[in-house]
């Protein structure tokens, strides 16, 4: 705790003058690093909160508003439960979050991890908050030998028993802040931290071997046809179903993903050409989308006919984001030739 008094990390989340934490930023900012790291968050932690200052200004967001704003941060069922959440927050607790881990997990979004950072970050509660950094401290501390994932349940047994009561919330971020600046997956700096007397693994000269991993599989790879369909300026929009990957958020026309490639989901009957490919890397796979593009004279196809000029306003999640900007870059040479 001397550690992190004089090292904590500056975060526009966190709360340095002493004033009442804000349960609605915790968990916001919670929410977004789900997955997701500092630097990427932090951009958009800041437009959100400057937009939607409160949990009630939130959930009185439109979903395609809400959606087009966290585009580009990925894993947009995140997206979707925080605007569920809120409005539960609001529509059930007046406003106010829980400050309990049980009542927090009875919230959209809320797991295991995010509803005991809230409770210990926010509420000051005794919580055990294991994210990945703290499992790799703490897989290190005790040279845990049993390999992730099995090895989960053992380290927050090892987390709880170094939980203490006293700032419970800081406990946490101090072991967050620890894992992201001083025990690094990569060459930790042992000679600067603060509990290296403590560290099993460093005194075994190995800190790098923790916590141990279970070999990964190779993720499976999918490819399908992405469709840039311009006429008189406005290109053709989809929105993707409610319900699985990138749900209701706007996309470029596609077909199916899968092993083999499919020439299927053609928006319209045109003379398409070909403009390339472009990967992008999920959870679970990876995909090459190969890119048709085409202006045809007359508007056949039905959909969201967006300015091809505001694109960058359409909230395209990234992997369409890509096959736009590459669709662009076919159109300018089209003219340029
Ligand atoms: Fe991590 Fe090294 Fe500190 Fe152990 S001594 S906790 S391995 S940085």
């Amino acid at each position: 705790m001397r550690w992190y008094d004089s090292n904590a990390r500056s975060l526009p989340w966190r709360v340095t003058d002493g004033s009442r934490t804000d349960p609605y930023r915790v968990w916001l900012s919670e929410i977004m690093l789900q997955q997701t790291t500092v630097a990427a968050v932090r951009p958009y932690f800041e437009r959100f909160t400057a937009r939607w200052s409160t949990v009630e200004a939130l959930a009185a967001a439109e979903d395609a508003e809400l959606m087009a704003a966290w585009a580009g941060l990925g894993y947009y069922a995140r997206a979707r439960n925080l605007l569920a959440c809120a409005r539960k927050v609001v529509a059930e607790h007046e406003g106010s979050f829980p400050c309990t881990e049980a009542e927090l997990l009875k919230l959209p979004g809320i797991g295991r991890y995010t509803a005991a950072a809230i409770a210990a970050i926010a509420f000051s509660k005794r919580a055990v908050v294991v994210d990945g950094n703290v499992e790799r401290v703490v897989g290190r501390l005790f040279a845990v030998e049993q390999t992730l994932p099995a090895a989960k349940a053992e380290l927050y047994r090892l987390a709880e028993k170094i939980t203490p009561t006293k700032r419970p919330g800081d406990f946490a971020q101090a072991m967050m802040d620890l894992g992201a600046t001083i025990c690094t997956p990569r060459a930790p700096r042992c000679g600067a931290c603060p509990v290296s007397p403590q560290c099993q693994a460093f005194h075994l000269g190995r800190p790098e071997d923790f916590p141990r991993k279970a070999p990964r599989r190779a993720k499976p790879h999918r490819q399908g046809r992405v469709y840039w369909l311009e006429h008189e300026g406005e290109v053709l929009l989809v929105r993707r179903p409610a319900e699985g990957l990138l749900g209701g958020m706007l996309a470029l026309p596609t077909g199916s993903w899968s092993e083999a490639l499919a020439e299927d989901g053609v928006p319209a009957a045109a003379q398409w050409e070909d403009a390339g490919a472009i990967s992008h890397v999920f959870t679970h796979f990876s995909l090459t989308l190969s890119l048709a593009c085409a202006i045809p004279e007359r508007r056949d196809a039905q959909g969201i006919w967006w300015p091809v000029d505001r694109i960058g306003e359409a909230g395209l999640p990234t992997v369409f984001a890509k096959a736009a900007e590459r669709a662009l870059q076919w159109q300018s040479g089209l003219f340029g030739r």
